[in-house]
């Protein structure tokens, strides 16, 4: 089968979270069954150039419809990690992809609305006809509406879209100048709540809920985040849309990349390691301790990795670290936060607690550090206030790290309370969960993890085991996607 995913994210080049580790990972997995994957992404001036090969201009001269008009493009392709990737560079002032940053300009709407568009031209123009386009997220939930609406009409009349939806908070919500843009033009026919009107804003159009109605499957990324879209408040005003189109809507648990994130070949860590080699853990302890300017002593590093926001459960984030202290833990923390009240809180502890050897915060975003982390630390929380899949849990099982979890999405579907999980026999167990936002919530599950690691060091091994002993690659779920490709192929 021929697959092109079209994607604002691709790890390691364009990582800004779960997202890009799953557009890498998930085209990884559809190569090596036998398919043909492409890439289509922004050119963003802040990339990391360095994970691309063989980068060379493709497409010269792609003219891309825009306002009656048209935005002179070129199309650059090189390699990222094994994968072909395109690139699509626009030659406008608007300077749609060099901000220095990936998200978070005012006019984001309009950036991703024109990478949907000019993902589509490059298609038709270059005579690329794939069996499905995968595409991710708000940034390209045009993609389908383009395609329906004037693609399929100028020769793409085969082509099926699957819609993956990583988050339901971020819509893409705006006006009616997107429409004029692109081409679509008929604002009474698209403003409405059949097509791309928003549910609860009746002067806006939503960008998420267009890649719903158009597209030909649409799932979000794990089956207890697809309940909770529908009937919980987490579909973030889309449960009505999602019920309309629930024939065609599902939930595929997200996988992990293992040839990226794995401790037997992992070379970011100072001592790779395996479930025989367990006792080699203790190595990537102490380098992350002598690289953190950490004390060494018999303490448990209790670790933090990910976004600093409000979807995070922030201010348990921020509990933890004080609880962990006093409880006799160390504590870890990588995160980046682009809210600046958050922001400036976080800055604000790490100065507090800038002379204490049993904490290190590090304000950024930092790959390789990363891994460093999950190796080396024995815990890592993870008190999501909502959390469609999640893949820092799911990383740590594999490193030996064991996952403190707030039972949402899913989190709630891949790790498994020690103590209290009776669906489960203990020996699959593999970490800690506990539901309530509250401060103690967190602390009673914190207490029974650090507990178990100081009074029953056997036992808290033991638990590490069941841990790596989980399988949650992309086998599984490349396998389900591509019996959805299957199934759209027909329809
Ligand atoms: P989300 O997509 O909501 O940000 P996920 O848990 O699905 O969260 O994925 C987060 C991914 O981003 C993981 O690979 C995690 O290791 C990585 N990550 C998050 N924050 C950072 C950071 N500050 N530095 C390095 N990697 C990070």
């Amino acid at each position: 089968m021929y697959i092109v995913q079209i994607a604002s994210e691709c790890a390691p080049v364009i990582k800004a979270g779960g997202l890009g580790d799953v557009v890498y990972g998930l085209s990884r997995e559809l190569e090596n069954r036998g398919n043909c994957v492409e890439l289509i992404l922004p050119m963003y001036d802040c990339m990391r150039y360095d994970h691309i090969w063989g980068l060379h201009e493709a497409y010269r001269d792609l003219w891309v419809p825009w306002y009656g008009g048209a935005i002179h493009c070129s199309v650059f392709c090189g390699w990222v990690h094994g994968r072909v990737c395109f690139f699509i560079q626009p030659h406008s002032g608007d300077n749609f992809f060099n901000r220095g940053h990936y998200y978070g300009a005012t006019d984001d709407y309009m950036r991703f609305a024109f990478f949907s568009k000019a993902a589509l031209e490059f298609l038709l123009k270059s005579n690329k006809r794939p069996d499905i386009i995968h595409c991710h997220d708000w940034q390209t939930g045009l993609v389908p509406v383009l395609l329906y609406e004037i693609y399929q009409h100028q020769g793409m009349g085969n082509q099926r879209v699957c819609y993956t939806i990583h988050n339901f908070k971020h819509q893409g919500i705006g006006g009616a100048d997107i429409l004029w843009a692109t081409g679509l033009n008929r604002e009474a026919y698209y403003f409405h709540y059949d097509r791309l009107r928003d549910n609860f804003n009746p002067f806006a159009i939503n960008l998420m809920k267009g890649g719903i109605v158009y597209s030909n499957y649409v799932n979000t990324v794990s089956p207890h985040h697809a309940w909770e879209a529908r009937f919980a408040d987490v579909g973030y005003g889309l449960g009505h849309t999602l019920e309309i189109y629930q024939n065609k809507f599902g939930g595929i648990l997200n996988g992990v990349d293992y040839n990226l994130w794995n401790p037997e070949s992992d070379n970011h860590i100072a001592q790779q390691y395996s479930i025989e080699t367990i006792a080699d853990k203790a190595k990537n302890k102490q380098a992350l301790r002598n690289r953190l300017l950490l004390q060494d002593v018999n303490k448990p590093i209790v670790a933090y990795i990910g976004r600093l926001d409000q979807q995070k459960g922030v201010h348990l984030v921020h509990h933890a670290i004080y609880y962990a202290l006093n409880r006799g833990a160390q504590f870890v923390l990588l995160g980046s936060a682009t809210e600046p009240s958050i922001n400036n809180w976080f800055w604000h502890e790490k100065h507090f607690l800038n002379n204490n050897p049993d904490v290190h915060l590090e304000l950024s975003f930092n790959e390789e550090l990363a891994h460093l982390i999950y190796a080396g630390a024995d815990m890592m929380v993870v008190p999501s206030n909502y959390e469609p899949c999640g893949l820092t849990q799911l990383i740590s099982l594999k490193y030996g790290t064991v996952p403190i979890v707030r039972g949402v999405g899913g989190l709630v579907s891949t790790v498994f309370d020690r103590d209290h999980d009776t669906n489960k026999p203990l020996e699959k167990r593999n970490g800690y969960v506990f539901y309530q936002t509250d401060p103690q919530a967190l602390e009673s599950a914190m207490e029974r993890a650090i507990g178990l690691w100081y009074q029953y060091p056997k036992e808290f091994e033991q638990l590490v085991q069941q841990g790596m002993e989980y399988d949650y690659s992309w086998k599984n779920p490349g396998k389900q996607y591509l019996n959805v490709y299957d199934y759209i192929k027909c329809v």
